[in-house]
């Protein structure tokens, strides 16, 4: 509740439509390891990543090449690879740390979902999005593979992701959450969040990090901090700006540059190595799944085999939708309560069908889909 009341403050204080940044993510990683990791005497990680679309409108269908373009730009900046890497203002020029982190694609699933802005809606206590009979996608085995959600947010927000201790408390909505107009460089991207850095800093989150201002809107009394030695404290967020020299907060000058602040994509250039320790730290202790998996494609993974026919929106009124993933032939009969047919219709599939309830009684409906050699059967009802 206290979250959803400072994502409408943060909202409105933006107007939600003007283009700044805002991020989900609004407290700090609990859990901080026990130890940093030794990060002298191992080889660079590669971590795995899958990539869910889930889109309502065309425009959110991304390509895959606007999903690749996303991957190379992790790559950059977890390397400390980034073109800025030489301008950063000589105050920060030694702290842009190669974190030594590289991310490899291995999936890319693709769902149309009836509801807008599907990514921050919730069913019964369940995030939509990560869960295929709500209309998302179920996650691919969160303990070894990132799951990447790009999909509509109604928030006003660009992105979100979960911490190490979220992935312990539900592992299935364990991952990242973008909006398919920030993610990558290409396609449906529009400045000032072109360059793919929203999702550098949600998997920055997503690996233990926190905000440079603590948890919440902005940190004026100096008191919170992100628990880092080298990441100075600051006052408040920086956004829509990108200061020619750090300007000063809390005592000390503002790393406003860093991928965990606010600012546009374009001003973003850099990890510390407080950061990368505290980011290997969180990899040994509660991430190493990921660290035993590999790059090869899960496009053999159950979850990508045949999806099953879904029925969305059930009880229903006026419209029920059906999902028919595969792109095949279907053949659907739908029979009221008495057994009498009263819909009978071929629908080639991949998407979502819609069918009009309009004029329908209430009760009780059997449908029957045929797809391929296989039958299923669903229950609808149409409440009064
Ligand atoms: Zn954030």
């Amino acid at each position: 509740m206290k979250t959803a009341l400072i994502l409408l403050l943060a909202c409105l204080a933006s107007s939600c439509l003007s283009a700044q940044r805002t991020c989900g993510v609004q407290t700090l990683p609990r859990f901080v390891p026990q130890h940093t990791a030794s990060v002298s005497a191992r080889e660079v990680a590669v971590l795995p990543v899958v990539v869910h679309i889930v889109w309502h409108q065309p425009e959110e269908n991304i390509s895959d090449t606007q999903v690749e373009s996303q991957i190379e730009v992790l790559n950059q900046d977890f390397r400390a690879l980034n073109v800025e890497v030489p301008d950063i203002h000589p105050l920060f020029d030694e702290l842009a740390a190669d974190v030594e982190i590289e991310f490899c694609l291995t999936a890319i699933t693709r769902t149309q979902t009836p509801w807008e802005g599907v990514s921050n809606l919730f069913a019964q206590g369940k995030r939509r999005v990560c869960h295929t009979e709500l209309g998302g996608r179920d996650a691919i085995d969160p303990a070894h593979y990132i799951n990447i959600w790009v999909a509509g947010r109604s928030d006003g927000t660009l992105g979100s992701a979960t911490f190490p201790e979220q992935a312990q408390d539900k592992p299935e909505e364990d991952g990242l959450f973008l909006r398919p107009d920030v993610f990558g460089t290409q396609g449906s991207t529009t400045p000032p969040f072109n360059l793919g850095r929203t999702c550098t800093h949600e998997m920055g989150h997503y690996l233990n990090l926190g905000h440079l201002w603590g948890s919440g809107a902005d940190n004026f009394d100096c008191e919170q901090d992100d628990g880092l030695e080298d990441t100075p404290r600051q006052a408040s967020t920086y956004r829509n700006t990108c200061p020619a020299v750090p300007p000063f907060s809390c005592g000390s000058a503002d790393m406003f540059m860093n991928y965990m602040n606010y600012t546009d994509d374009a001003c973003m250039a850099l990890f510390t190595p407080g950061q990368k320790a505290r980011v290997w730290g969180a990899l040994m202790q509660f991430r190493s799944g990921l660290l035993q998996s590999s790059c090869a494609p899960v496009a053999s993974a159950p979850s990508l085999n045949r999806t099953p026919p879904r029925l969305l929106g059930n009880p229903a009124k006026n419209v029920a939708h059906l999902q028919l993933s595969e792109k095949e032939k279907y053949e659907i009969a739908i029979f009221d309560a008495a057994g009498r047919l009263v819909l009978l219709t071929r629908h080639h599939g991949g998407g979502l069908l819609e069918i009009d309830l309009s004029g329908w009684a209430a009760g009780i409906y059997h449908i029957k889909i045929k797809h391929g050699a296989q039958l299923h059967l669903k229950k609808l009802i149409i409440a009064q």
